[in-house]
């Protein structure tokens, strides 16, 4: 069971960056959040754990210990940007790192950075080092994205809730990638057969199989193929 801790950048009496309407605590707690649903939705083999699950004030130890406590293999850490300037970078510590935390920010990146671009001509600003405190103090393979700026033409992107979706799926791409999560099976009604579409009708479920048994030979009665599961 893979662990995969993700965390919401600022929180509580720390906004982050602030412009145009928006919040950078306000969009990393979404863009987490819709990463969470999309791992549920389609892997299994893994537990997750976000920072914050609503609007509270941690230290940047606190995340790292939480993270570390837990023995998370995996630590995202979410952000947004300001400085007025534009485009998508991501980080990992200037320290020294492992050829698996390279691997996570190279996976992570280009999911990221491909789901933007299908909403428009996003900068790539490039596989960055720096001395953060998350990335330095966690032991497992540790990446801070920094999802354009909040402060520039960019907020138009941060504005569209289909974007932030986009970038919090994408986000949970790389992060199952990187671990080699299998992806759940398709449900039957999702099934092709070969030569066609073939639509599976579910028709009743009961906790008692008698009544299964009697809508069963119901249907066998009128022609229809019918299994019980
Ligand atoms: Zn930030």
């Amino acid at each position: 069971m893979k662990k995969i801790f993700l965390d919401k950048g600022h929180g509580g009496n720390d906004p982050g960056a602030v412009a145009n309407g928006l919040q950078e605590k306000v969009l990393t707690h979404k863009i987490v959040e819709y990463a969470t649903d999309y791992l549920a939705a389609h892997y299994e083999g893994f537990t997750q754990r976000v920072s914050r699950e609503g609007d509270q004030s941690l230290t940047l130890d606190q995340r790292a210990d939480m993270a570390n406590k837990w023995g998370a293999d995996v630590f995202v850490s979410v952000h947004i940007n300001a400085g007025k300037g534009t485009g998508f970078e991501t980080y990992v510590y200037n320290g020294g790192v492992s050829s698996q935390t390279v691997a996570l920010q190279n996976v992570l990146h280009g999911e990221i950075l491909a789901a933007m671009r299908q909403f428009g001509n996003i900068t790539d600003r490039g596989k960055k080092r720096a001395n953060y405190a998350v990335l330095r103090e966690t032991k497992m393979p540790a990446v801070l994205t920094e999802n354009l700026f909040i402060d520039s033409n960019d907020a138009k992107y941060l504005k569209n809730e289909a974007f932030i979706k986009a970038v919090g799926e994408a986000h949970a791409r790389g992060v199952a990638k990187f671990l080699g999560l299998p992806q759940k099976a398709k449900p039957q009604s999702q099934q092709k057969s070969t030569d066609g579409k073939l639509y599976r009708v579910q028709v009743g479920s009961f906790s008692d199989r008698k009544n299964a048994e009697r809508l069963a030979e119901e249907l066998k009665k009128k022609g229809y193929p019918t299994i019980i599961v």
